[in-house]
């Protein structure tokens, strides 16, 4: 099963938990035991598992990435978006989680992430149950 899940963003930088949509789409499946493939079919946007309880943490990774590609720097791609670009490309366009007893395998803290790099904007974000 195949579903695409429109993320609208509302700022330039940021992370939307996505993980009760996502479970929803692997209960709609009905796969038992499996693989949840999650992916972002975008150049300035990207998909991670990181801690969802505690906001400071999504936070504190936006902070990080900005110091790593700070949207005022020198860089050769003229569009004004080369550290989204380069941000989607460390934080990465997929991930694959565990579909067990027809549960998502995420850890007590865990949840998914779109991550939004260049917002705000209208989303895709692809979700194959296998
Ligand atoms: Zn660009």
């Amino acid at each position: 099963m195949i579903k695409v899940l429109e993320v609208r963003t509302a700022s330039r930088n940021q992370m939307v938990d996505v993980t009760s949509r996502v479970k929803e789409v692997v209960s709609a499946s009905g796969v038992r035991e499996g693989l949840c493939v999650l992916y972002v079919p975008h150049t300035t946007a990207a998909v991670a598992i990181n801690e969802g309880a505690d906001p400071a943490v999504a936070e504190d990774i936006l902070a990080q990435l900005a110091r790593l590609a700070p949207p005022d720097g020198c860089y050769s791609h003229r569009e004004g978006n080369a550290d989204a670009h380069i941000k989607a490309t460390i934080v990465g366009a997929s991930r694959v989680v565990p579909v067990s007893g027809g549960r998502l395998m995420l850890g007590t803290w865990q949840a998914v992430f779109f991550c939004e790099f260049d917002g705000p904007r209208h989303r895709k974000l692809v979700v194959q149950v296998i």
